[in-house]
């Protein structure tokens, strides 16, 4: 799973909001631990479809591969629409497990044929992009598809670039200020959502201009589950309650070995 780094303004990107890695790692586990623990089937089982072993779904083909009465439903109050660059993998996204949560989330590859009329709002902090709080109660109702954009911020360019030749007019929405509860921070700004972050506060914020009383916790199901099972099998495999500092010696010495084959390839040039 990538950060997704599209839904902040990166020129109010500031130094000062770095923080380390071990203290997102703690900030996650604290906002994920508000939800009860997740239990899914254990085992991985193959993909009718590929062939392929996973464990409750293979994004690669959409399929559920548990029992959907062990996952929740969402019923949201307007649909959703992911549009995903094809340069990523559907495996890699927070958001594409939603569809899985609800029939009305969509999903749909890009470049590929979508259609959006003057009832679709992108989420994504465009220079015309407005608050949900700044739009009129008519506006607010005539929203009947959200779309979030599933890719990296390098591949968002050609996306919106498509978009705004095929509908000029095109209306946006972004959100207020939030912060991320990934869990590897790396070097982004903690205001750099995943886009299962961004789509669940469009939904939170919709519904308070609507005076809607629901929650969407469940759409965070997949991306708590995440969470929880990397910690565990990382906890099982180390048998060390310190799970964060683990993955970093394990990525250490991943990166160690990459350099190593790179310095040996170097010298067998020069032999
Ligand atoms: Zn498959």
């Amino acid at each position: 799973m990538h950060i997704r780094d599209k839904y902040i303004d990166r020129q109010n990107f500031k130094e000062s909001e770095k923080i380390d890695n071990q203290e997102q790692f703690n900030r996650a586990n604290e906002f994920f631990s508000q939800f009860p623990k997740i239990d899914l089937q254990a085992e991985k089982v193959r993909c009718p479809k590929c062939n392929l072993l996973h464990k409750v779904y293979c994004l690669k083909c959409g399929e559920l591969l548990v029992n959907k009465e062990l996952i929740p439903k969402v019923e949201l109050p307007v649909n959703l629409f992911i549009l995903h660059h094809n340069k990523e993998k559907h495996q890699k996204s927070s958001a594409i497990p939603a569809k899985f949560l609800s029939d009305q989330v969509e999903v749909k590859d890009f470049p590929g044929e979508f259609e959006f009329d003057e009832h679709t709002y992108i989420l994504y902090p465009h220079q015309n992009a407005k608050y949900i709080k700044e739009l009129s109660q008519e506006e607010i109702q005539g929203i009947k598809k959200l779309v979030a954009i599933d890719c990296t911020w390098h591949q968002t360019g050609a996306i919106l670039e498509t978009i705004s030749k095929k509908y000029p007019n095109q209306k946006f929405l972004k959100l207020e200020d939030y912060q991320t509860y990934f869990w590897r921070y790396q070097h982004h700004s903690l205001k750099c959502l995943a886009t299962i972050e961004a789509i669940y506060y469009c939904y939170q914020e919709y519904s308070k201009a609507m005076n809607i009383d629901k929650n969407y916790d469940n759409l965070l199901f997949f991306y708590k589950y995440t969470f929880q099972q990397m910690t565990e099998s990382i906890k099982k495999e180390i048998g060390n309650p310190n799970v964060y500092e683990k993955i970093e010696q394990k990525k250490q010495r991943i990166l160690q070995a990459k350099q190593d084959a790179k310095k040996e390839k170097q010298f067998k040039k020069l032999m």
